[in-house]
């Protein structure tokens, strides 16, 4: 059995509180969600906090709250099982259920939260060996080395985030509440993450995300998250697509679709969309959005899977995503 290394648990009733705790440890505390990651990570010794500011005990800070005006408002405590059973978000955001129910198992879903899910570290197996994995293989820039050893000479940490939530979320237009002692502010989901798989999230090491806004679903559109991955059981994304359509008869008004597991932060495609938008939903023009999004997640062979496959596997997911918001509004587009 491999034991945790010890720790100082400390319990904020507040997220600010639990942001003051932060700032007071600098460099020795770190945020504990449901711990399904962080503890593996200190159990590996790849992570050695002194402190883990436990959020469970921060009042209020797990719920599911919709309303037709003001749309969705997930507390970050909230467990990934609570929103896949959510009657809300499999009526309203069936995306969303769908794809935390394709989180890890059973087990880490009843423990894992949102907040933690979309705060989670990117991924490489360089950098998630044993310890003693780690002292057969020269730091790379992720452990303070200056190697990169996927991507020989490379000059970045190319490791992979792949959250299954966070495409899902971006496709629908989310935001997040982020908390620090001095106040809050709410940004778009997307710009919550710096593009560095060294440092993947853009956040100060004091800052919390306390809360995930997703606006009411614009009138005639739809949403689809498909997963590809290895083991069908348990296992990360080798690509996973959330995507969400808005129809005006046969045009499409709006298209938004992200992709995780392609690159150090999910990404929002932006050629993709723009092919979509304002021209009829035909065959023709999925393909074509299929393909840009190919192209535009340029990804690297990674934690063997090749380049090339995982690009033909955007391709592949980005359409039949794109197919099947088509199909949930009834739009047959031969
Ligand atoms: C075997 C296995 C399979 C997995 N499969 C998947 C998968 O298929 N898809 C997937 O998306 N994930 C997967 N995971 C990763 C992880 O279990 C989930 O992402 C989970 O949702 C993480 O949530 P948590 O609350 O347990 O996070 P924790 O482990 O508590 O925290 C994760 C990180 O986020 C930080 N953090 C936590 N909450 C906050 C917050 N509110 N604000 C700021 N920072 C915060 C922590 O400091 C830590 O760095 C898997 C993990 C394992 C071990
Ligand atoms: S991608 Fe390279 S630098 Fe980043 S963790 Fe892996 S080996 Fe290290």
């Amino acid at each position: 059995m491999i034991r945790l290394p010890p720790f100082e648990r400390l319990r904020p009733n507040t997220f600010t509180e639990a942001s003051q705790m932060l700032e007071a440890h600098e460099g020795e505390a770190m945020v504990l969600g449901g711990g399904t990651d962080i503890l593996a990570k200190m159990k590996k010794g790849i992570t050695q906090p002194r402190y883990l500011v436990d959020l469970s005990t921060v009042s209020g800070a797990r719920y599911v709250d919709y309303k037709e005006k003001d749309g969705l408002r997930i507390g970050s405590m909230t467990t990934l099982t609570e929103l896949e059973t959510s009657r809300v978000l499999q009526e309203r955001f069936p995306l969303l259920a769908k794809a935390a129910g394709q989180v890890g198992s059973r087990q880490l879903r009843n423990m894992g939260t949102i907040g933690g899910n979309l705060s989670q570290d990117t991924r490489c197996w360089y950098y998630l060996q044993s310890s003693f994995g780690q002292k057969c293989t020269p730091p790379c820039f992720k452990r303070s080395g200056d190697v990169c050893h996927v991507v020989k000479g490379g000059d970045r940490c190319y490791a992979l985030f792949m959250g299954d939530m966070a495409p899902a979320l971006i496709a629908l237009g989310a935001t997040v509440k982020i908390c620090e002692s001095q106040g809050e502010k709410v940004i778009p989901l997307e710009t919550l993450y710096a593009g560095d798989g060294n440092r993947p999230l853009g956040l100060e090491p004091h800052h919390i995300l306390a809360e995930v806004e997703v606006p009411v679903p614009p009138p005639n559109s739809a949403g689809a998250y498909l997963k590809l991955r290895q083991r069908s059981s348990v296992d990360f994304p080798i690509v996973g697509v959330g995507a969400m359509i808005q129809l005006e008869g046969k045009n499409c008004l709006d298209a938004r679709i992200a992709l995780t597991g392609v690159g150090p932060a999910p990404l929002l495609l932006q050629e993709a969309g723009e092919i979509l938008r304002q021209q009829e939903m035909s065959p023709e023009a999925i393909l074509q959005a299929a393909q840009a999004a190919a192209k535009e997640a340029s990804p690297v062979s990674h934690m063997g899977v090749p380049a090339g496959y995982k690009r033909e596997m955007v391709k592949v997911h980005v359409k039949r995503a794109l197919e099947k918001c088509l199909e949930k509004l009834n739009y047959d587009p031969k």
